[in-house]
């Protein structure tokens, strides 16, 4: 059986994908494989990009687990089984009146696998969605069933909140949430000399900012959401096709001749610059913070601590011109709030997230190590869904408590169950 992730950087031939039902068949399966001696690896959506779900044993995908098992309104959560894709969640959540209170840029994750990598919106205020999260539960290495939260057991709660899955199979998550929201989302064309210049107030003053720097240019896209009671000012139909066309096919067609020509990649980014326009729109929160990503592409992407980060991006632009290297992919940054979790890009620090993206097909290695390297010197912490080049020696050194993860992990899974050889080479007891 031949499986590929979203962007094809990895590939593999598990042995079976298996869709359990139930706890019980969860239980099941965990036991078989320590019975065989088999591996498992857990999928969502197979939208990251590192070789967390690479596997040539089983991969458990909980796509006949998705739904909300109980909520409260007054109290503002829900209980959803963890295979619920966030498309749904959003849609199932709003005809209860509560909606996330943030989102990344794509909604076709399951919450399992958002939460397993430190999946992120943007919002200085607001953490990863793992921070959203109030109780999970889950089976072990050992086949058990366990509930925790912070209450219960503090340290196992902080570690598995963003774990790869390496603790176990996430079968339930509680929630906390908002009520319903409307979001008026703002989009400007501007420099980027401007956009650096008024950053502080972008951070601080709008609910979620983010901005796409167009490389080979000085021209950026700003995105500006804050909550709002105005009417509805939704993207038309007449807009949504031109959207589709503009973003999709012509962007499609475009990257396709620059996989080609690769020297042409930096007239597309001009382009694409070029067509930036300004909008205005309001809608429903979910509706407005996910995006279509129909054009495929690899990205890497670090978190920064704050103060390097104008320092680390004019370095990144510096090395894209002089190196002129052949990228038409914007480089997307954003701000998210600092946390407790223990191997969480964000622990203790609020932080910005620079991401660089090449288009599906194009060399990417050259570039991303590069990039990396500008990162690494800024003491960044790479996205785990991420690619990025990192050992268990790097690791070790960027979150103070790598040891006290290894250890609970351990705890959860002694005989390395959830571990394939990437995650081995980081968290097996001798690694
Ligand atoms: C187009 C695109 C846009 C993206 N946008 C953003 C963004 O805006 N912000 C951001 O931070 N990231 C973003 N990402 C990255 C993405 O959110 C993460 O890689 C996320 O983990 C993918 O979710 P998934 O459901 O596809 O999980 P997968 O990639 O399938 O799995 C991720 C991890 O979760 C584990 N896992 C899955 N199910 C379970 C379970 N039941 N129990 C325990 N572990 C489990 C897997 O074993 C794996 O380790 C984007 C990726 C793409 C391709």
């Amino acid at each position: 059986m031949k499986w590929t992730n979203w962007s094809g950087s990895v590939k593999s031939e598990p042995i079976a994908i298996l869709y359990p039902s139930s706890e019980d068949e969860i239980i099941e399966i965990v036991k078989d494989a320590l019975g065989t001696n088999k591996k498992i690896r857990m999928i969502g959506s197979g939208h990251s990009f590192s070789r967390i779900l690479e596997t040539e044993e089983l991969l458990v995908s909980l796509d006949n687990m998705q739904g909300i098992i109980s909520h409260d309104v007054e109290s503002q959560t829900a209980t959803v089984w963890a295979g619920t894709k966030l498309k749904k969640l959003g849609d199932l959540l709003f005809d209860i009146g509560l909606a996330q209170e943030n989102m990344g840029d794509i909604n076709v994750q399951s919450i399992a696998g958002a939460l397993s990598t430190g999946t992120h919106g943007t919002g200085n205020t607001l953490g990863t969605l793992s921070t959203q999260i109030v109780e999970i539960t889950f089976v072990n290495g050992l086949g058990q069933l366990q509930m925790v939260n912070e209450q219960k057991d503090k340290s196992l709660f902080d570690a598995i909140r963003l774990s790869l899955g390496t603790l176990g199979i996430f079968t339930r998550v509680k929630i906390r949430l908002d009520k319903c929201y409307r979001l008026a989302e703002v989009t400007q064309k501007e420099s980027l000399k401007q956009c650096l210049e008024q950053l502080e107030w972008s951070i601080t003053e709008n609910r979620n900012f983010e901005f796409f720097w167009f490389p080979h240019t000085d021209t950026v896209q700003t995105k500006f959401l804050n909550k709002t009671e105005e009417p509805f000012r939704r993207v038309g139909f007449l807009k949504k096709v031109t959207d589709l066309l503009i973003e999709n096919w012509l962007f499609y067609a475009l990257s396709s001749m620059a996989r080609i020509l690769p020297g042409f990649s930096k007239q597309v980014a001009k382009i694409s610059a070029w067509g930036i326009s300004n909008g205005k729109f309001v809608d429903w929160s979910h509706n407005i913070y996910a995006t279509s990503r129909s054009v495929r592409f690899n990205e890497m992407e670090y978190n920064v601590p704050i103060e390097y980060f104008k320092t680390a991006l004019i370095e990144l632009k510096e090395l894209i011109e002089k190196e002129g290297i052949n990228v038409h992919f914007p480089i997307e940054c954003r701000f998210v709030r600092k946390d407790d979790i223990m191997i969480s890009p964000a622990y203790n620090r609020t932080a910005a997230y620079i991401a660089v993206h090449q288009f599906k097909g194009m060399p990417y290695e050259g570039y991303f190590k590069k990039s990396e390297a500008i990162f690494k010197k800024y003491n960044g912490r790479p996205h785990w869904g991420k690619i990025n080049y990192l050992s268990e020696s790097d690791f070790s050194k960027l979150y103070p408590k790598w040891i006290e993860f290894k250890e609970i992990q351990n705890v959860q899974d002694p005989n390395g169950l959830f571990l394939n050889a990437y995650l081995e080479k980081l968290f097996a007891n001798d690694a």
